[in-house]
């Protein structure tokens, strides 16, 4: 006799209805979404400025990182024909200490922009949204979803979480984004593609979180293959990862006598561009450590600090060798330097890294 056996369908060939997960997301979505002071309240009409500032902010930052800057530049500059007409050095300024410091330029040229060519008023749709300095297709999805209702499929490292696992996505990161971006495509919704979109990054912060998602409490678990399989934990897929380079260098911190220490600004472009910083090395894998004192600003009696500064960038990993001397309250600062109060460094525009240098000096 002929017997048939039908083939067991493969978790990750299970696709969730997509009305259904649409549906069951909102739903959730109501009752659980996050209170975020950038986000309009239920019933009120998002505020394309805030949502923006919040999106660029947001960018590679943590939420928690993000609300004191939030806060602090909503109240100093309310809408974007203000922050258009604020000095960019005020602007790098309120941005110091958030990081990735091309985004505060492109902050203020974008919002020069939306003043100067647009009427202080956003474009909704995103092909215009990605014209404008500092919005990538990223962050022109997430404005024309959140703050105009368009449909846009808006994918961050939370909702490629999600998918990953909805789906089983075996392909390693960052090859998976393809296909990542079109299961995300499939199951949003035309209407409340803002609240869809919210709810897929707020699910990704909340229940499917990197390490122990809470699958129990989610609303999508009944469509969710890598829940069923019971290996949630170990999607997306990673690549193995590869050591970041070392980069070396010095750091100068040079006091004169009536209480002034020395500082200069960045070149406009290019990492940390048109930040404030002690004199220092160039950065470099082979920089020899010995000869730190030959690229010192002027000749002092150096000393070198028991501590290195270390800090990682996205592509680099960087140790810092930390000098410091005093000079005569006459002593003028060399071309391209200037003296500024000790007392006023927090006014500077000094990244994290030179922070670390501070607190380095605080030490000694
Ligand atoms: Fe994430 Fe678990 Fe929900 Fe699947 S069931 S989407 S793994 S929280």
């Amino acid at each position: 006799m002929l017997t048939r056996t039908r083939k067991a369908a493969k978790p990750k060939d299970r696709a969730p209805p997509p009305e259904t997960c649409a549906s069951l997301l909102l739903a959730w979505y109501d009752s659980h979404r996050r209170a975020l002071p950038w986000r309009a309240l239920p019933g009120q009409i998002p505020d394309p400025y805030a949502v923006w500032l919040s999106e660029i902010m947001l960018q590679q930052t943590t939420v928690t990182a993000v609300k004191p800057y939030y806060e602090a530049f909503l109240n100093r500059w309310p809408d974007v024909g203000a922050l258009a007409a604020a000095p960019v050095e005020e602007v790098m300024k309120a941005w110091a200490g958030l990081g990735y410091y091309s985004r505060a330029r492109n902050l203020h040229a974008c919002a020069k922009a939306v003043a100067g060519e647009h009427g202080g008023i956003f474009p909704g749709d995103e092909e215009a949204l990605r014209k404008l300095p500092g919005i990538g297709p990223y962050t022109a999805a997430a404005i024309a979803a959140i703050a105009f209702g368009r449909r846009a499929v808006v994918v961050d490292g939370n909702v490629e979480r999600v998918v990953a696992r909805l789906w089983r996505i075996e392909t390693p990161m960052p090859a998976a984004k393809t296909e990542m971006r079109a299961r995300a495509a499939e199951i949003t919704p035309q209407l409340r593609a803002g609240d869809f979109a919210q709810a897929m990054m707020d699910l990704g912060a909340t229940l499917c979180s990197p390490k122990n998602p809470a699958c129990s409490l989610c609303p999508l678990n009944a469509h969710c293959a890598a829940f069923k399989v019971g290996d949630a934990a170990t999607f997306p897929r990673r690549a193995a990862k590869t050591q970041r380079p070392q980069r070396l260098g010095a750091v100068f911190y040079l006091r004169r006598a009536d209480g002034h220490v020395l500082l200069r600004t960045r070149p406009p472009r290019g990492l940390l561009g048109g930040m404030t910083e002690f004199p220092g090395t160039l950065w470099s894998a082979d920089f020899d450590q010995a000869q730190a004192l030959n690229h010192a600003p002027v000749k002092a009696a150096w000393k070198k600090q028991m501590r290195q500064v270390e800090h990682v960038f996205t592509h680099f990993a960087l140790k810092l060798d930390v000098y410091v001397a005093q000079v005569k309250a006459s002593a003028n600062a060399p071309e391209g330097a200037r003296f500024v109060p000790e007392n006023k460094l927090d006014d500077e525009a000094l990244p994290s890294l030179m922070r670390k240098v501070i607190a380095v000096i605080a030490e000694a």
